[in-house]
């Protein structure tokens, strides 16, 4: 069995759903490059909880956690399968306390990404909540501790934006950021191509860049169990990387 890849998808906005733009090309180009996953293990920035939350429903619910966008939105049904048996793994491995909880289900940060990766929905897919009262090194450790999975077939899938600010969203600067945003998004990047983590997981060392980035850290955490995931050899390759909207970066990674 082919060890499977770990990505991080910017996934921004909800739009890019129903859209057909460079971002939802770009996933759809990474879904064509990689060996086809037994099994894709989402850690979305909209399941944002307290505690670590672990879904283990055979047919999981598709959830439209967004308010006033179009109706073809939300009649989007993304019913593929749960894998309750990989949930039951993925819960053994991580040493944190966990919980089962089908109180959630599919949310936007993964199924906007999956339509254009995985239309057919035939992949089981489930979802481990971003604990959002656990430190940076909590989320690191949690990827670590999943990375066996990748030799089981699994797809760690990471769900959220490098560079997320809904406040400073300036609905003039399609396809540009503020200098700032570059300035972090930049920062990850040259950390993740120098497989320098700590810079990562400390985050806070690019000063006010990283305060501008995230207001609240729940996009960015999502990010931290890819690269726990990942290993000191894989290769890396990057796609979409941009910024939007002043204030959200797309940048995605795919470690393999
Ligand atoms: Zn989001």
């Amino acid at each position: 069995m082919p060890k499977m890849p770990v990505l991080f998808v910017g996934h921004g906005s909800p739009m890019n759903a129903i859209e057909d733009n460079q971002y939802s090309r770009g996933w759809k180009s990474i879904a064509e490059r990689i060996p086809k996953p037994d099994v894709i293990l989402s850690v979305s920035a909209h399941w944002y909880t307290k505690g670590t939350k672990i879904m283990n429903e055979p047919n999981p619910e598709t959830i439209y956690d967004m308010y006033g966008f179009p109706k073809e939105l939300y009649e989007i049904v993304y019913d593929a399968p749960g894998p309750p048996e990989t949930a039951k793994m993925a819960k053994e491995l991580i040493s944190k306390e966990t919980r089962y909880d089908n109180s959630w289900g599919i949310d936007h940060g993964t199924w906007s990404v999956l339509v254009h990766m995985y239309p057919d929905r035939d992949i089981p897919v489930f979802q481990i909540s971003v604990d959002g009262y656990a430190p940076p090194e909590a989320h690191y450790k949690i990827g670590e501790e999943l990375r066996v999975l990748r030799e089981q077939g699994v797809l760690i899938f990471a769900t959220g934006n490098i560079v997320h600010n809904l406040r400073l969203v300036d609905w003039n600067m399609a396809g540009e950021g503020f200098d700032w945003a570059y300035e972090f998004d930049e920062y990850i990047y040259d950390n993740i191509m120098n497989k320098n983590h700590e810079n990562i997981i400390s985050y806070g060392k690019a000063g006010d860049a990283a305060r501008l980035a995230m207001p609240t850290p729940d996009h960015f955490y999502p990010l931290l169990y890819a690269l726990g995931a990942s290993n000191e050899d894989d290769n890396i390759s990057v796609y979409n990387k941009s910024c939007e909207l002043g204030s959200v970066s797309m940048t995605a990674y795919l470690w393999e």
